[in-house]
């Protein structure tokens, strides 16, 4: 009799062992379906040394129902989620679960059924039914994600089916992609970036770990260079899986990508339709998908035959997700990588001072493109001190920028200011009784939307209409907006320069491929002269005719006792910065400030980044902070806020009395409610020496908490809210 050891998919029990019946042929990695007491449980078979369970005698063993017709998981992805599990002290199954694809995924072929506006006119219509006209004009999806995108019910579109509004059309769901080709265009790359790309280039042909620091200034053509790298894996027939921190990028990426190679890659990304969803998932399990682009969760895919691992802005906060499974995905790409035996490159122009220390200790190959392309010189800087040229009260844009942006539009050429705040005002206020509008699931502000016309919480999505009254008091119009969002410095330069074009780019503004294009579209046209953009627009852009980059308030990001603050803050106006100038005339910066002499803002107005990373680096020498320090988070929340105090005090009554590593807390974290959930946190600060997960997992081991209560292990937490 064979028996095998089950990493199971059920939340409360982990491992499990079964038999397997005669003629199913399972082996180390394979998916299959057990039963579990009445019910059926997804699992995957693994090395039965390697998972912790209980022996089961042979003859109460159950026979394992079916083996799914997918390729095993390979070691290398065992031992990556392994290795995930252990260092973020999450569960193994949950990690795995990042792994799987959908049930429908994992038994493949076959067809799906989607639906489309047929064309035919009916003479007459009830309303849902021409708003649903309306909005499905050109999509074609399920009956459900119709619904969504209509926001009407599912009723209404099948009464439309049954009505010949809506035709079905069949889906070939393993239908291929097509092939990119490695030589579609070869560019003539300068000196630097081909000496570059043939480090790149040697290592995918070597076929061995090495991970590599690709730390080159904005505009200096690091996608180029990768590009190159992805072509030899194209070659080889070799997958290669290349992460962006944010949807918004892809849009521009997969134009590159096609101009480069012919085709698009296969995206991944948790907006997908379900039927895409299904057939990028079996052509990467499957060999076919060649590149894959994707936001951080196409990390954790079975891929067949992967053969380079990019990560582009590997900087960005973006890829560590805080919520689940909370992992950093620059860090697991390097381990992923490592299991596989394959290069990966972390591209940046502001890497993040973990990696330059793992480059300068040689653990990471550092490559450097020192120059942007086409000689193309980096902006001037300059330091707008506030305190000496303030704008008129009630105003965001001090004079110099004032005179600047009028200078551009004289000129023809484009602008960008950069405010890193959604909506119109982080806070609202009445002006006769002091109520101030707060989120009723979050301790958080509404923040005031003037263009969609609702108060809005960005940590819950709870959402009110614009009161014309105070809704404490009851008195008519008192309500003041404190503080500047995008919205209103638009609002400003529409004052200022009426006749200028604006586009305002926000998560809220670009929110969809579409929408991304036009805008992309427009600034190319030179149909926009100031852009006024959050963090959206700091990177990847490449506009010629800008040449005006207006930073509004420098110290936004040094609020809030953020560990990384100054680093962010470096990041963004640097990023920003690097869209100024990137064609034949020169670009300017001017960066609006209340403390000229925070180190962070010194660097920035002399360029120069090596001052930067020293002062930044003495910093967290001195604070025990990354990468001479770890830090580690417990948060512990509860929707009954005795019940999340009691469990935090039970865990900082037992806390570890060790000497190298310190805990803080428990408090209630600065985000003391969010969703509903009240929140406590404990901070530990240890020394490189200790085990803290080992620490953490046996320190929390010992309890027993009531079943609201969920505490979360955050491993290198980046949010310390
Ligand atoms: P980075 O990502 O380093 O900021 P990009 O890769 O976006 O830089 O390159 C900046 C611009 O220069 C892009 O428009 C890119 O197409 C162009 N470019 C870079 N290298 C080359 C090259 N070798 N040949 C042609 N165009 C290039
Ligand atoms: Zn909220």
């Amino acid at each position: 009799m064979q028996r095998v050891r089950l990493l199971v998919f059920n939340p409360v029990l982990n491992v499990l062992d079964y038999r397997v019946p005669p003629g199913m042929a399972v082996e180390l990695g394979s998916v299959v379906l057990a039963p579990l007491g009445p019910r059926q449980v997804l699992g995957i078979v693994w090395e039965p040394e390697r998972l912790e369970g209980t022996e089961v005698p042979d003859a109460k063993l159950r026979p394992l129902l079916e083996l799914l017709p997918v390729p095993p998981f390979p070691a290398p992805l065992r031992r990556l989620i392994e290795w995930c599990a252990d260092y973020y002290v999450a569960p193994m199954n949950a990690v795995a679960r990042m792994s799987l694809g959908s049930m429908a995924a994992l038994r493949g072929g076959g067809t799906a059924t989607e639906y489309r506006l047929s064309g035919v006119e009916p003479a007459r219509l009830t309303p849902q039914r021409a708003a649903a006209l309306d909005a499905l004009h050109g999509e074609q999806a399920s009956i459900r994600e119709l619904a969504e995108l209509a926001s009407v019910s599912e009723g209404v579109l099948r009464g439309m089916v049954g009505a010949g509004l809506l035709e079905p059309v069949t889906v070939d769901l393993d239908r291929p992609y097509p092939r990119a080709n490695p030589d579609f265009v070869q560019p003539q790359l300068n000196p630097d970036q081909q000496a570059a790309a043939d480090q790149f280039v040697a290592a995918v042909e070597g076929h061995t770990f090495q991970p590599f620091l690709l730390d080159g200034v904005t505009g200096s053509g690091k996608t180029e260079c990768y590009f190159e790298a992805v072509a030899q894996a194209l070659r080889l027939r070799k997958q290669v899986l290349v992460l962006l921190p944010e949807i918004a990028l892809t849009e521009n990426f997969l134009r590159r990508f096609e101009a480069r190679f012919g085709t698009p890659p296969v995206l991944w990304h948790s907006s997908l339709k379900q039927s895409e969803r299904r057939r990028a998932w079996r052509a990467i399990v499957g060999g076919q998908a060649q590149v894959v682009v994707g936001a951080r969760s196409a990390l954790f895919m079975p891929y067949k035959a992967l053969g380079l691992i990019v990560v582009d802005e590997a900087h960005e906060v973006s890829f560590k997700q805080d919520d689940g499974v909370r992992y950093n995905a620059r860090d697991v790409a390097v381990i992923r990588a490592r299991f596989e035996s394959i290069p990966v490159i972390l591209a940046s122009a502001t890497p993040a001072l973990e990696s330059l220390q793992l480059a300068e200790q040689g653990t990471y190959t550092k490559v450097d493109l020192p120059a942007r392309f086409g000689g193309a010189e980096l902006p001037d800087v300059q330091i707008v001190d506030l305190r000496e040229e303030a704008p008129p009260r009630g105003r965001w844009l001090s004079p110099r920028l004032v005179s600047e942006l009028k200078d551009r539009l004289l000129k023809g050429e484009q602008s960008l200011l950069f405010l890193n705040r959604r909506g119109y005002a982080p806070l609202t206020l009445c002006r006769h009784c002091g109520y101030r509008f707060q989120c009723p699931n979050c301790s958080a502000w509404l923040v005031e939307h003037r263009l969609s016309r609702r108060m809005a919480c960005h940590h819950c999505g709870h959402q009110v209409g614009v009161p014309d009254e105070c809704p404490e008091c009851h008195t008519g119009d008192c309500l003041v907006a404190c503080g500047p969002g995008v919205e209103r410095i638009a609002d400003e330069v529409v004052e200022l320069l009426p006749e200028a074009r604006l586009a305002v780019v926000t998560s809220d503004t670009l929110n969809s491929p579409e929408k991304i294009s036009e805008f992309v579209a427009k600034a190319e046209a030179k149909a926009i002269d100031v852009i006024i953009g959050t963090q959206l627009v700091t990177k990847g852009y490449h506009f010629p005719e800008l040449t005006l980059v207006g930073v509004i308030d420098a110290d936004l990001g040094l609020e809030g006792g953020d560990l990384r603050a100054a680093e962010r803050t470096y990041q963004q106006v640097a990023q920003v910065s690097g869209r100024a100038g990137r064609g034949e005339k020169p670009g300017e910066v001017l960066i609006q400030t209340r403390h000229p002499e925070a180190a962070v803002i010194a660097a920035l107005a002399k360029g120069d980044r090596d001052a930067f990373y020293a002062a930044e680096t003495e910093a967290r020498r001195d604070a025990g902070a990354p990468p001479f320090g770890r830090w580690a988070a417990i948060i512990v929340s509860s929707e009954d806020e005795a019940e999340a105090r009691d469990a935090a005090r039970a865990i900082g009554g037992k806390r570890p009395n060790l000497p190298d590593v310190m805990v803080l807390g428990p408090a209630p974290a600065p985000l003391s409610l969010l969703r509903g959930r009240y929140r406590y946190r404990l901070l530990i600060n240890a020394r490189r020496s200790a085990q803290v997960q080992a620490v953490i997992r046996e320190w929390l081991g010992q309890f027993t908490f009531p079943p609201g209560v969920r505490v979360g292990v955050d491993i290198d937490p980046y949010s310390f809210v």
